[in-house]
């Protein structure tokens, strides 16, 4: 497995430069990886599939949904590309490289563990900010014009925003100038993260269920269910800064009320 990886990378290394790699690389892997794991969730939904694990019964309409998609693409050229082109003297700088050898896999893992933990942090106070008064009408609004998320939705927001909370996503990568197989991995699993967090399924697979301190579909989707004032859930990822600041008081109340009437059904039956 080790050599195969090490293979296909140094075919990309010898056909491709750092920048093409870097910039245009990252962005075909973001947008391949973002749509191939988001569009199964919109065709679940629209076929009826699975219905009994929807955490809403409200759907979006096919419509709605589609103008949507439209300009997220727009955003992820006009924005998302730029920004990962600006950004990529800050990582050479920092000590990206992309040469053999390959980082070791306890290199690789401790970093993008901590680059979880510091997005996670910064996220959630750069996501409280948003939720006030001025931010959120004028900025996060937009991400929350859909009160039923879809997974595609998890990158529906203000351009703005993307430079706003982007930070909270490359902070991490750009201070410690990891090897780029390390940026590519964390951009692929924060990808993947996301799109399961505005899925609007909770399944008996989902890795909350095994993962006490990680968020989920669960999670997120109470964050957009509720008014903007009053929603709390702000973390990224993990339910440990929520809990610690006292912001999920409403989402633990109504899971606890959640536990006790299925417990009364239980005993019914
Ligand atoms: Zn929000
Ligand atoms: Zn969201």
């Amino acid at each position: 497995m080790a050599s195969m990886i090490e293979s296909a990378w140094t075919y990309l290394i010898t056909n491709f430069n750092d920048f093409q790699l870097a910039c245009l690389g990252s962005f075909f892997l973001h947008e391949s990886v973002f749509f191939l794991s988001g569009l199964p969730f919109i065709l679940l939904e629209r076929a009826g599939w699975l219905s009994k694990y929807k955490i809403q019964t409200k759907n979006n309409s096919p419509a709605a949904q589609e103008r949507r998609i439209t300009r997220l693409l727009l955003y992820h050229f006009c924005v998302n590309l730029p920004l990962m082109m600006a950004s990529y003297p800050v990582f050479k700088l920092m000590g990206m490289r992309s040469t053999l050898p390959l980082p070791s896999w306890k290199v690789i893992s401790t970093q993008v563990l901590f680059y979880f933990i510091l997005e996670d942090f910064v996220f959630y106070w750069g996501h409280r900010i948003l939720h006030t008064k001025w931010l959120y009408k004028h900025v996060h609004s937009v991400h929350h014009e859909y009160a039923t998320p879809f997974g595609l939705t998890s990158e529906y927001v203000h351009p703005a925003e993307i430079l706003f909370l982007g930070f909270a996503t490359i902070v991490g990568p750009a201070i410690t100038g990891p090897h780029l197989i390390t940026l590519w991995l964390w951009m692929v699993l924060r990808v993947l993260e996301t799109v399961e967090a505005h899925c609007g399924y909770h399944f008996p697979w989902s890795l909350s269920n095994f993962l006490p301190l990680y968020g989920g579909a669960d999670f997120h989707d109470y964050h957009h269910r509720l008014l903007y004032t009053k929603s709390g859930n702000y973390s990224s990822t993990f339910v440990y800064m929520d809990w610690l600041f006292g912001t999920d008081k409403g989402y633990r109340r109504l899971k606890v009320l959640k536990g006790d009437a299925c417990e009364a059904e239980g005993k019914e039956m």
